[in-house]
């Protein structure tokens, strides 16, 4: 019993340069700066998790998610990874302003739990599937350049586009979306809006995108996260389905949103809610008929691992969202799961999150 014992918990800063600037509502990255979180039993394994940096959360820095879970380091140190959901739950009741962090803390428990039990987390989630087919992200960029973009996603095999629009041009968003559609013409989009546009501006947009017949599935929020009357607004007078993602940032507002049937589709990320939280809000979608997507940060390959394990172990998400892989250049290592063009494949015996860092790196600062 004694291996199972929680010994260590290591953080060190990720920076992950972008391939290429990432552009939206909320402004520009050209680098993310994530927190890698490593959690050593006595015997030896390793549970990982990633803290990713958002544009949509500027207080959430290295130095504020770390100091976050040094302060939970005491209830850590000498437990057992058998307690993990007891440990995952009281980090959530001490830490909970600090989500991203305590989301990654979640995923190295998970992550070090099925580790040691030897099973794949997306066994422990279900094993519907082991894999994901995912959309690309094309950001805010001017028209040509998303179209270059969008033609090498269609020839890679993506034919789900998430397009970054802003809000402020309007005929730069409109240009843009024609530009993808045109290059991509075998994909469907949808439309990201961070928050970006006013109810009038978002209602006036999304009709002009009717009028267009652009191939759209949703439209992702639109408006200021608060402005809860105004999403469902948007969704009842623009003629898309809308997708809550700022807006849903945790449990309880997931279920305020499923409860007031505000919008049709709710965006997950493990980077809001952790693991228990968006298994949760699964249920609760699940059961209100609501559809669901599951998104990311700009977690690398080795934080994204847990998000596609447990897309695949649960089966249900109707969008999926997890490419932050393909956006920032990750440390070396093995990925949780195989990127063949836009499908997403879990290895089928790896244990826990299957993801690995090489021994030869420590830290990208
Ligand atoms: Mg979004």
């Amino acid at each position: 019993m004694s291996g199972e014992r929680i010994a260590g918990l290591e953080l060190a800063p990720l920076n992950l340069p972008m391939r290429r600037p990432f552009v939206t509502a909320l402004g520009n990255k050209r680098i993310s700066r994530n927190l890698l979180v490593r959690l050593r039993l006595e015997d030896g394994t390793v549970g990982i998790g990633e803290a990713s940096a958002s544009l949509a959360w500027p207080s959430e820095t290295q130095a504020a998610m770390a100091a976050a879970l040094r302060r939970l380091e005491g209830r850590l140190i000498g437990a057992s990874i058998l307690c993990f959901r007891r440990l995952a739950e009281s980090a959530w009741e001490a830490a909970g302003e600090h989500p991203t962090a305590v989301g990654a803390l979640e995923c190295a428990l998970m992550d070090a739990y099925t580790r040691t039990k030897g099973i794949p987390l997306w066994r422990f989630y279900g094993a519907k599937g082991r894999s994901v087919t995912t959309s690309l992200t094309i950001s805010a960029w001017p028209g040509n350049q998303a179209a270059r973009a969008a033609s090498s996603a269609q020839a890679a095999g993506f034919r789900r586009l998430k397009v970054k629009v802003t809000g402020k041009n309007p005929d730069g968003d409109l240009r843009r979306i024609a530009s993808v559609c045109e290059a991509a013409p075998q994909a469907t989009l949808w439309v990201d809006g961070n928050q970006g546009f006013t109810v009038k501006e978002a209602i006036g947009f999304a009709r002009l995108l009717r009028r267009h017949h652009f191939p759209i599935r949703l439209f992702e929020q639109p408006v200021a996260r608060e402005d809860w009357d105004g999403l469902a607004q948007v969704q009842k007078e623009g003629g898309i389905s809308v997708a809550a993602d700022e807006s849903a940032r945790s449990v309880s507002e997931a279920g305020r949103l499923i409860r007031k049937r505000t919008v049709r589709i709710l965006n997950i990320k493990l980077a809001k809610c952790g693991l228990l939280g968006a298994f949760k809000i699964v249920r609760l979608a699940r059961r209100a008929g609501m559809k669901l997507m599951i998104g990311c940060m700009a977690e690398s390959a080795v934080g994204l691992s847990a998000s596609v394990q447990f897309a695949c172990g649960t089966g249900v998400f109707d969008f999926v969202d997890l490419d932050s892989h393909l956006l920032v250049v990750s440390p070396p290592g093995v990925p949780g799961f195989e990127t063949r063009g836009a499908r997403l494949t879990v290895h089928p015996t790896r244990p826990g999150c299957g993801a690995e860092i090489a021994s030869s790196f420590r830290s990208s600062q």
